[in-house]
């Protein structure tokens, strides 16, 4: 091994070495400042002062080191830390890296970053950390869209698809089929070179049989399950909506406190809505109430049911609330009205509340004038009827009763583009069909079958244009 001064850069793709904090803001045990890059470790040496000054002779990759990091050339320390250098390519960017890990102090990490970037790093952008990982193709694209899913799960659910996600599972069924369009390229090709045998070489009905079972088959799979896949990793959003009093906030605390999920609070949102997420069956919901409305000093035909509106536009579903207790006033009227008049794609369940003093049967003026929609009675307050409500929501979205049909662990669950993309390249298979139908020239079926191997080529990230790249990495939070 070469002595400390000696250990020149490794090799890594990127020019620039970047840095970042990684861990969340805010006070913790312990922050971690990640750095990537052919200055990783000169950069560290510089600021970094070992306990054991024989260590000093070289440093090991992988092995945790104990030190301080010192401000270059004083004797001002900034933190005691642990930290260690990980040497390309065994390393999530496959380039050079080192991890400090200080003390979980806002400031201290600030001060460990600017001395980093003063020492020639500069600072990452936000999933800069896994766009090196893909380039130097330690990562397929599905799989680095797999971290960001990872990292922003909301139940075990959406964890479990990620995670299947990261372990390679899409891209390895993505990668099979584009086999088999590869073995199909090359037969067709073979009939572009030999025009003569052509009849011979071009079996046109049983490339047509395999064309449909091993590609557009798994495709049609694909594309089905990612609209379900779209509801347990996204979640749905729905609005609770009904006069005051109701007991709309009654009824979100009371989900809330059963089974909130678990979310990260953006900062910088800005809320005239209550929104939290629930877990219901591994499905997370967004649930807005819009019980805060009546704190202001307009009336709800005024402006509440104007936001209300507003959310209702964003929403899947509707929970309209009615008081058990009272009659149908004026104001539910004109409520479900505006509903029923926004909420075209909407679904709308009809919960009635306080049945702990009231009988559970929806008076008759209720029926004749809501319509038909489903109806659950609940007591927010006694938590009465709030499985049920569960189950209703549940099935309404996904049409199953249980929880998703499949194993979330076990799935292959493509997301919203790529199921744009499969689409795309469902329609070029369905063109090379039907040109074998209609006996084209294979010149055509080849350019119809380069188009459906370039489709699936950009799920996988072999031919995604950049602004697609930017448009995936922007989602990642700085520091992965
Ligand atoms: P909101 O204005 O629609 O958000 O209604 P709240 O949740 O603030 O409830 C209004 C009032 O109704 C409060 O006094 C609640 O305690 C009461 N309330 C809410 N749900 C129930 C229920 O299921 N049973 C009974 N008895 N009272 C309820």
């Amino acid at each position: 091994m070469s002595n400390l001064t000696d250990q020149t850069p490794s090799a890594g793709s990127s020019e620039e070495t970047i840095a970042a904090i990684a861990t969340p803001p805010g006070p913790g045990g312990i922050g971690i400042i990640r750095i990537s890059g052919p200055l990783s470790l000169h950069i560290f040496q510089k600021i970094f002062s070992p306990r054991h000054k024989t260590e000093t002779q070289d440093y090991e990759s992988h092995r945790m080191y104990y030190g301080w990091i010192m401000v270059p050339d004083s004797e001002s320390p900034v933190d005691e830390v642990l930290a260690v250098f990980m040497r390309a390519p065994n390393t999530y960017t496959r380039e050079d890296v080192v991890e400090i890990q200080c003390h979980g102090s806002y400031l201290v990490l600030q001060e460990i970053l600017s001395l980093i970037a003063a020492n020639g790093a500069r600072l990452a952008q936000p999933g800069e950390f896994t766009k090196r990982a893909f380039l130097n193709g330690r990562l397929d694209l599905t799989q680095a869209e797999a971290v960001v899913d990872l990292i922003e799960a909301k139940t075990d659910e959406g964890r479990s698809m990620a995670v299947g996600q990261l372990q390679g599972r899409l891209y390895e069924k993505v990668s099979s089929v584009q086999e088999k369009l590869v073995a199909m390229r090359a037969i067709i090709e073979v009939a572009i070179d030999f025009p003569d045998d052509e009849t011979d070489i071009l079996d046109h009905s049983a490339l047509k049989q395999q064309l449909k079972d091993e590609i557009e088959q798994p495709l049609i799979k694909l594309i089905a399950r990612a609209d379900e896949g779209k509801i347990f990793r996204e979640g749905i959003s729905a609005v609770i909506l009904g006069r005051p009093n109701v007991g709309k906030s009654s009824l979100l605390n009371t989900l809330l406190e059963e089974d909130r999920a678990l979310v990260t609070p953006v900062p910088g949102t800005t809320r005239d809505t209550i929104e939290e997420f629930v877990n219901i069956k591994g499905m997370p919901v967004r649930i807005v109430d819009t019980a805060g409305i009546r704190h202001t000093s307009e009336t709800v035909e005024e402006m509440g049911i104007q936001r209300a509106r507003a959310k209702l536009a964003e929403a899947e579903l509707v929970l309209f609330m009615l008081d058990a207790t009272e009659s149908l006033t004026e104001e539910d009227q004109a409520l479900y009205s505006s509903v029923k008049q926004s909420s075209k794609k909407q679904k709308v369940l009809l919960v009635l509340n306080k049945i702990d003093i009231a009988p559970d049967t929806l008076p008759e003026q209720y029926s004749a004038a809501l319509g038909s929609e489903p109806l659950v009675s609940v007591s927010a307050k006694e938590r009465t009827g709030i499985q049920a409500l569960k189950d209703r929501i549940f099935s309404l979205i996904t049409g199953s009763k249980k929880g998703p049909g499949w194993d979330p662990g076990a799935a292959v669950v493509p997301n919203v583009r790529h199921k744009d993309v499969l689409k795309k390249g469902l329609e070029a298979c369905r063109r090379v069909e039907e040109g074998l139908e209609e006996n084209v020239s294979p010149d055509l079926l080849a350019i119809d079958l380069q188009s459906a191997l370039s489709y699936l080529g950009d799920i996988v990230g072999e031919t995604t244009t950049e602004d697609v790249l930017d448009m995936i990495f922007e989602r990642f939070c700085i520091g992965k």
